[in-house]
C-alpha cells in the first residue's frame, strides 16, 4: 500500500492523464497488456534505450515494445530511411512495389523460406498462416498449447483457455512441453489441420521449449500430414536465422512481426513452396490474401534497412550473447532466492515463485507470488527501469553494458530486501 501512495506521488501527471484517457478508452488505454495498476505511467517520448515519462522521470527501457523495439527509439539510420521515404516515394501506393519484393528476397534467405506474404501484424500472419493451413489440408483443427500468445484474439492462459480467441470450437489445446500430451494430441485426431506454437512462450513470461518436444512436434506434424507454424513473431531476433536455425527445426510455415518491420507496423508468414502456392494465382491457387497497408512502403523499406545494415547476423550473435550474458549474472544472484530467471538470448523472463523452482518448464508452474512481483515492477520503475509488470524484459541494441550490470545490483538489493 504505501508503495502503491509513492507511486501515485511520483507520477501524478499520469494520474491526470489517465482520468482523462478512461473518458474514452475502455480501461484508459488501448492494449491490455499494457494495463497497469493503479495506472499506467505516461510516457511521452523515447530516445535511444531510454524512455521518458510525463512525470518527468527517465527509465531505461526493457520493455523494448515487446521485442519489436530492437533497434531502439528513433534509431538515426531508419529515422532518416523513413523520412527520405515518405519525401521521395510516398507511404503506401495502392500497387505493387519492388521494395516489396526486395525485402521478401531478404527474408527468404534469411529465414530460409521458400516463399513469404507480408501482413500488418503478428497476430494476421497467425490468422493467415492458420488459414492457409486449412485451405492446403481440407481440415479444421489446430493444436495450440497452454500458455500460448499468438495476438491480440489468439491467446490460450491456463485459468480460461481460448476464451480470448476467436472460433472456440476449432482449437485442440495441449500441455506445452508435455510431450505425451501433445503427441496424443495430433497424433489422435483426423481433422488437425495444422499445430501452432511459439518455440518459447513470450507471455511466460519467458518458457523455453525444450529441443525434443520441439522436433516432437515436428515429426508428429509430418506424420498425420498437418502444417507445422513456428510462430517466430518474438523469437525470430534469437540468432540470425530465428530459433529454428537455434534448434534446427524446419517447419511448414514461419509467423513473424515486431522489430522486422524496422519500427513499423509489421507481420509476415512464409514457407514451404507447396503450401504458400495456394496464394499464386499463375498456378491456380485460388486462396486470397489481402490487406490495404501489408506492403506499405514505410515498412518494406524500413525493415529492409534495418535487417541488410543493422540487424546483420553478426550483430544478431553478439546481441544474443549480450542477452546470455545479463540472463546469466541474473541467474547467479537468484541462487537460495525465490527468484527464477527463464529466456533466451535478448528475451529474458523473470519469476517469483513460492516453491523456489528455478527450471520452469511451463506456464502452469508459474504459481507466481503475485505481490511480490508488483513489487519488483514498482521498485524497478523507482530504480529507473521500464519492464513489463508481467516480469519481461525484450533488451533494445546498444544499451549499454554498465546500464544491465547497474539492474544486476538493483536486482540484488531487491532480492535482499524482500525475496531471499
Ligand atoms: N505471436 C507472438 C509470439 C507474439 O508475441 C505476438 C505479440 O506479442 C503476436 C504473435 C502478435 O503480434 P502483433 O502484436 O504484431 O499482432
Amino acid at each position: 500500500e504505501l508503495t502503491k501512495v509513492r507511486f501515485t506521488e511520483r507520477n501524478a501527471t499520469s494520474l491526470k492523464l489517465h482520468h482523462e484517457a478512461v473518458k474514452s478508452l475502455p480501461g484508459g488505454n488501448t492494449r491490455s497488456l499494457l494495463h497497469t495498476a493503479p495506472f499506467p505511467v505516461f510516457l511521452k517520448k523515447g530516445e535511444e534505450y531510454q524512455v521518458y515519462s510525463e512525470d518527468g522521470h527517465t527509465y531505461t527501457d526493457f520493455v523494448g515494445e515487446m521485442t519489436a523495439g530492437l533497434f531502439g527509439h528513433s534509431q538515426p539510420l531508419l529515422t532518416q530511411t523513413l523520412i527520405s521515404t515518405i519525401q521521395d516515394v510516398g507511404m503506401n501506393l495502392g500497387g505493387t512495389t519492388e521494395f516489396e519484393a526486395r525485402y521478401a528476397a531478404l527474408l527468404c534467405a534469411r529465414f530460409s523460406l521458400d516463399l513469404i506474404r507480408f501482413t500488418n501484424s503478428g497476430t494476421e500472419a497467425n490468422l493467415h498462416a492458420i488459414n492457409g493451413a486449412k485451405r492446403f489440408t481440407g481440415k479444421r483443427k489446430v493444436v495450440v498449447f497452454t500458455g500460448g500468445y499468438h495476438g491480440g484474439c489468439f491467446s490460450f492462459p491456463e485459468d480460461h483457455p481460448a476464451e480470448n480467441c476467436v472460433d472456440l470450437d476449432e482449437w485442440i489445446i495441449a500441455e506445452y512441453n508435455d510431450i505425451e500430451d501433445t503427441k496424443r494430441k495430433i497424433e489422435d485426431s483426423d481433422d488437425v489441420a495444422a499445430v501452432l506454437v511459439e518455440g518459447m512462450q513470450g507471455a511466460g513470461p519467458c518458457i523455453v521449449g525444450t529441443h525434443e518436444f520441439l522436433h516432437q512436434i515436428q515429426e508428429s506434424a509430418k506424420k498425420v500430414g498437418a502444417v507445422f507454424i513456428l510462430d517466430e513473431v518474438m523469437t525470430s531476433r534469437l540468432s540470425e536465422g530465428g530459433l529454428q536455425k537455434l534448434e534446427g527445426l524446419q517447419p511448414d510455415i514461419t509467423t513473424m512481426g515486431k522489430y522486422l518491420g524496422g519500427g513499423i507496423t509489421f507481420g509476415a508468414f512464409g514457407g514451404k513452396k507447396e503450401i504458400m502456392q495456394i496464394y499464386d494465382p499463375r498456378v491456380g491457387g485460388t486462396l486470397a490474401h489481402s490487406g490495404t497497408f501489408n506492403n506499405n512502403t514505410l515498412g518494406m523499406v524500413a525493415g529492409y534497412v534495418g535487417m541488410s545494415q543493422i540487424y546483420t547476423p553478426k550483430v544478431a550473435r553478439e546481441f544474443n550473447a549480450t542477452g546470455d550474458r545479463l540472463r546469466a549474472e541474473l541467474e547467479k544472484i537468484s541462487q537460495g532466492t525465490k527468484m527464477t530467471v527463464t529466456g533466451r538470448g535478448t528475451i529474458i523472463g523473470i519469476h517469483f515463485l513460492k516453491d523456489g523452482k528455478k527450471d520452469l518448464k511451463s506456464y502452469r508452474e508459474r504459481k507466481d507470488e503475485f505481490d511480490l512481483k508488483d513489487l519488483f515492477w514498482f521498485e524497478m520503475m523507482e530504480d529507473g527501469f521500464w519492464i513489463s509488470k508481467r516480469g519481461s524484459i525484450a533488451l533494445i541494441l546498444g544499451t549499454p553494458w554498465e546500464e544491465l550490470e547497474r539492474f544486476v545490483g538493483c536486482v540484488n538489493q531487491f532480492l535482499k530486501r524482500h525475496a531471499a
